[in-house]
């Protein structure tokens, strides 16, 4: 069996507030396989970005890992010290933020940019990290005669393909899509997309790619993890989510995008919205907006068990 590339053992992220913790990531357990595209599905709040940060090491206070385990490569993240840590990220692990114009620098040449981070971690001359960064701009579908252009001259697809460049500068082992596409319309979407899913089979990266799109992220992924709450709900290989999820929020979070094909079904909401995490509801956290809800849901917590064949689910009537 292969080893994992990135392990996360009932891993815990609180916010610590002046009324008590509020816990942001609810003991998730999760593996990442080399070159694997990992889908991190879930509404906003939900857990995602949170748990992205962790793994980073990069949470904005007053967020603090408060349990858990990460192991990446072999390493246990949580015991690296900050040089260790700057070692690891970007030459490791990567990420691309969900606004390339906030991750970018608007005074700085996105070509100067993409050669400070390969300088800063790989000790290129600045002759080779410039035509390095020329090629990186070129693999992900930007002219090379851009690189000496500003965030602020090129559109929202170029800004986020341009944070990919910078997040495959280093040729990490991992990258984290958090939301890549989420401000860009769908055919820029699309063709991001096909880019990743092509640069990813080329060289042979994994990638976590967060988004509250499962329909997208079903087209891109090899498995799935579904967030509600904090908590894992449901983790399964993409086709098997496709074709018969178990958890009921996921069915529910599938009924609500509108299907391509023709005489599809009418999309169809979640009635209510997802608890609020100071005060979570007892039991199945997703219980009051259930409709197979039974009294064991509203007073035991379902645990994620396997299902079989890769499978895994967070219900008591999951079969
Ligand atoms: Fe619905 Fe109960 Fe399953 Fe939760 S455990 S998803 S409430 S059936």
């Amino acid at each position: 069996m292969t080893k994992p590339l990135l392990d996360i053992r009932d891993l815990c992220v609180d916010y610590v507030t002046p009324h008590g913790p509020v816990r942001a990531v609810d003991r998730v357990s999760l593996e990442v396989k080399p070159g694997e595209i990992l889908g991190i599905a879930g509404e906003s709040g939900s857990g995602k970005t949170t748990l992205a940060q962790a793994l980073l090491r990069i949470l904005p206070p007053p967020a603090v890992i408060s349990g858990g385990e990460v192991w990446f490569e072999g390493s246990d993240i949580l015991a690296l010290d900050e040089p260790e840590l700057r070692a690891m990220r970007w030459r490791r692990m990567s990420m691309v933020f969900q606004s390339a114009m906030d991750a970018l620098n608007p005074v700085v040449t996105i070509g100067e940019q993409i050669v400070d981070t390969l300088r800063a971690h790989g000790g290129s001359t600045p002759r080779s990290a410039r035509a390095r960064a020329g090629e990186l701009l070129e693999t992900v579908g930007i002219p090379r005669d851009r690189i000496d252009g500003y965030a602020h001259q090129l559109s929202g697809g170029m800004r986020q393909r341009v944070g990919i460049a910078l997040a495959l500068a280093l040729e990490p082992a991992l990258i984290i899509l958090d939301e890549p596409i989420t401000a860009l319309d769908v055919i820029v979407e699309r063709e991001i997309l096909e880019q990743i899913r092509v640069l990813q089979r080329r060289l042979g990266f994994a990638v976590l790619f967060i988004t509250h799109d499962l329909a997208r992220m079903l087209q891109v992924s090899d498995r799935v993890a579904v967030f509600y709450a904090a908590r894992l709900a449901e983790v399964a290989p993409a086709a098997a989510l496709r074709r018969a999820p178990r958890h009921p929020y996921t069915q529910g979070l599938l009924r609500a995008f509108p299907t391509v094909h023709p005489g599809g079904e009418e999309p169809e909401s979640i009635p209510g919205s997802p608890p609020s995490l100071r005060n979570p509801p007892p039991g199945c956290r997703f219980h009051p907006r259930c409709d197979r809800a039974v009294d064991k849901c509203r007073e035991l917590t379902p645990e994620l068990r396997p299902l079989g064949a890769g499978h895994f689910g967070a219900c008591h009537l999951a079969e």
